[in-house]
């Protein structure tokens, strides 16, 4: 049975609302100029996403479902030698399916993990 209250909120930002057999709304923030979420862009508009994105670059990944070659993928994307670096990162209510490993991330700006499930191990090495 499904209750108004068993649903998730709606989330604060735009969010992809993408309905499939793993997700009933996606709340992952829809990665502008598209409308899905980092997780559900097709194969080209994430890399074209991707490939826009430099080192110290904001991002803003809240409520998406982020696996373990997504993640390595962003962090690539960031990639400034040997580390990964954010401007400000926001992946509050972001699904973390895999282990992520910021251990290596720099953060310029703000980091919001506020509400972030982490099904694998999560490495921080805050320097
Ligand atoms: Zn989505």
């Amino acid at each position: 049975m499904t209750t108004l209250a068993a649903r998730p909120s709606v989330p604060s930002w735009p969010s992809c609302g993408l309905h499939d057999a793993s997700t009933d709304g996606c709340r992952g923030r829809i990665v502008a100029p598209y409308s899905r979420c980092l997780a559900h862009l097709d194969q080209a508009k994430r890399q074209a996403y991707l490939g826009d994105l430099q080192p110290g670059s904001d991002v803003d990944h809240r409520g998406t479902r982020l696996t373990g070659a997504l993640l390595t993928a962003l962090l690539a994307a960031v990639r400034d030698g040997r580390r990964a670096s954010f401007g400000a990162a926001r992946f509050s209510d972001a699904d973390f399916s895999d282990d992520a490993d910021f251990d290596s991330a720099a953060f310029e700006g703000d980091a919001d993990f506020d509400r972030a499930k982490f099904n694998g191990a999560a490495r921080f090495h805050w320097a």
